[in-house]
């Protein structure tokens, strides 16, 4: 067993009390079969109704209507939250099961709320959207509109909901299983894919290429049966979008994304138009690791500064400071989340992975989910997460419909909050070894969020494209797509190996959320220029920062942030993004300039 060093972080636990007392509390079961029966009403009241409603019983209806979301939002957050800490917990296990399944049928008998909406006769939809009684729901209204040229009838929809299960969804979940159960040979021993993956980050170069040629023999042996899937998933992509009248193959991605197509291809267009930075930083980490040629599987390999130790105190003490400097708000909803335990940050057997911050209901507040090891990156991670739970505190006002914010956004105070962290410990460490180091590992991020996701989006693109064109495509034709689309970000600072054609092979986000991968672009090119605004504006930029905050997803993007000078349909605005990215290279160049 790997000892780990004790951080302070061992009893920092949350307390879900402001959810339900416990797994035993009887209100659990109250408010299912209170639920199934506003339910229940809802439907008896409003169905084949809902376009005769003057505006006093609409907003009677959709309040209603969000009041039982809510309350079934209560029921899955508390049993997700419980069961995260202990996965292994046979009676959480249970739980989550029965509240998901639970979930779902209540799911179904509310499908009719949403379709009766949105193909609501379009005179009566916009005079309702324009009534003063009803502007509290004007932008879920109105966004829930759009999609009235892409639903079907209801039974064509319960067909294709029901068909998706044996379709879409077993295919993705073939593809899991597939992946899940991979074992890749490497020194005599069969590892999982992120035990593999993991070698890639190493600072010995024949323990990477090892790791890389297992990974390459792995996919290259299951390369068949990948293709066949990749090539089933895009065509049945195709029968949807042309089913649904969507024009492109990411035109229902960027609805639901609440961004048009042209801010999109703008956005594209810039970050592909400076992958000139790209090839600059690998050029200058290349002659760092002493390399002649840097290959694909040496683009993770650290570069060499001690990481330092950090005890939760000290990471709380940080990111509080953080939060501190920059408004009186901000640190006072962050405190918070440490006075009224709701994080939960130490490492148990049984708890699942990663982190979060789940936003739980309006009513109650957002809950933070975190594995605590003392790393300089689960610094960032505290800083991540806390932005995530300002973000979600503040918009709680907003209610259940309007509070969450498309994907677009979602990222924005995550790494807002990351910016700002990360700037005051650059500020306060002299030693200009460490500096670089802090610097390329942000560096490395911000490229792994802007412009891997933009060169994976050109991937599917071309992926998307060629098979609606050219019908099914064999490997060699995807292999084609991948390495150009790869090559074009690297210029000549990073050279494909042969074996990096089969690596598109392996990537769940094009199967399971297809289109997804810009949105990260989108989120961290806007905080890179708000946060230049911020350097510039100073004071005066949080309290409009906070208010885009509370806003959350009650109107368009847009008008959401034009409050703080952002025009996101001008396509210069992602210039000022990928600029801020470019002086951050700049300044890595200084520094080895400084320490060689
Ligand atoms: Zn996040």
């Amino acid at each position: 067993m790997v000892e780990t060093k004790l951080t302070g972080a061992e009893e920092v636990v949350w307390d879900l009390s402001d959810l339900y007392a416990g797994i035993d509390d009887p209100k659990l079961d109250d408010d299912i079969k209170l639920a199934n029966k506003r339910a229940e009403k809802l439907s008896a009241a409003y169905r084949d109704k809902l376009a005769s409603l003057d505006e006093e019983e609409l907003y009677e209806a959709v309040a209603e209507y969000e009041n039982i979301i809510e309350m079934a939002h209560r029921l899955a957050s508390f049993v997700h939250l419980l069961w995260s800490t202990d996965t292994g917990n046979q009676e959480y296990g249970a739980i989550l099961q029965k509240i998901t399944e639970w979930s779902s049928q209540l799911e179904q008998q509310l499908v009719f709320f949403d379709l009766e909406w949105v193909n609501a006769p379009d005179d009566y939809a916009a005079k309702m959207i324009d009534h003063p009684v009803l502007a509290h729901y004007k932008h879920w209204m109105e966004a829930s509109r759009r999609y009235q040229p892409h639903v079907l009838s209801e039974p064509e929809e319960k067909i294709l909901s029901e068909k998706a299960v044996t379709g879409r969804e077993a295919w993705t979940r073939f593809f899991s299983q597939l992946m899940g159960n991979m074992r890749y040979p490497y020194d005599g021993q069969e590892l999982t894919q992120s035990e593999i993956l993991a070698k890639l980050y190493v600072g010995d170069r024949d323990v990477r290429k090892g790791a890389a040629d297992s990974v390459t023999q792995v996919l290259q042996s299951n390369l068949p049966t990948l293709t066949y899937v990749f090539n089933t998933l895009a065509a049945e992509k195709a029968s949807d979008d042309r089913l649904r009248s969507y024009p492109t193959w990411v035109s229902s991605r960027n609805l639901s994304n609440e961004v048009s197509d042209d801010v999109v291809d703008a956005l594209i267009e810039a970050v592909t138009s400076r992958y000139d930075i790209v090839a600059r930083y690998y050029t200058l980490k290349r002659g760092l690791l002493g390399l002649d040629t840097l290959y694909d599987y040496d683009r993770y390999a650290p570069l060499p500064a001690a990481e330092g130790h950090y005890t939760w105190d000290k990471a709380r003490r940080m990111v509080l400071d953080a939060y501190a400097a920059f408004h009186p708000q901000a640190v006072e909803i962050a405190e918070q989340f440490f006075d009224h335990s709701w994080i939960d940050a130490a490492l148990k057997p049984g708890k699942r992975g990663g982190a979060y911050s789940a936003s739980t209901i309006p009513s109650v507040h957002p809950y933070v989910f975190m594995n605590f090891t003392g790393a300089a990156r689960d610094v960032m991670t505290l800083a991540h997460e806390l932005g995530h739970g300002i973000h979600q505190y503040l918009s709680r006002e907003q209610g259940m419909l309007q509070a969450h914010t498309p994907l677009t956004t979602a990222e924005m105070a995550s790494t807002f909050g990351e910016m700002l962290v990360f700037t005051d410990m650059m500020n306060q460490e002299s030693d200009p070894n460490v500096r670089l180091a802090l610097l390329a590992h942000k560096i490395e991020d911000t490229f792994a969020t802007v412009f891997r996701q933009v060169s994976m989006n050109r991937f599917e693109h071309g992926m998307h494209v060629a098979r609606r064109e050219e019908g099914e495509l064999p490997s060699d034709r995807l292999g084609e797509i991948w390495i150009k689309t790869q090559q074009d970000m690297f210029i000549d600072s990073v050279t494909m190996s042969e074996n990096y054609r089969v690596w598109w092979s392996y990537i769940p986000h094009f199967l399971h959320t297809p289109g997804y991968v810009y949105a990260y672009a989108f989120g961290e090119l806007l905080v890179m220029a708000l946060f230049a605004r911020y350097r510039k504006e100073g004071d005066s930029f949080a309290p409009r920062y906070l208010d885009v905050l509370r806003a959350g997803g009650s109107d368009w993007p847009e008008k959401v942030l034009a409050p703080m000078g952002v025009d996101l349909t001008d396509p210069t605005f992602w210039q000022e993004g990928l600029g801020e990215i470019d002086i951050m290279v700049n300044q890595a160049e200084e520094l080895v300039e400084q320490t060689s």
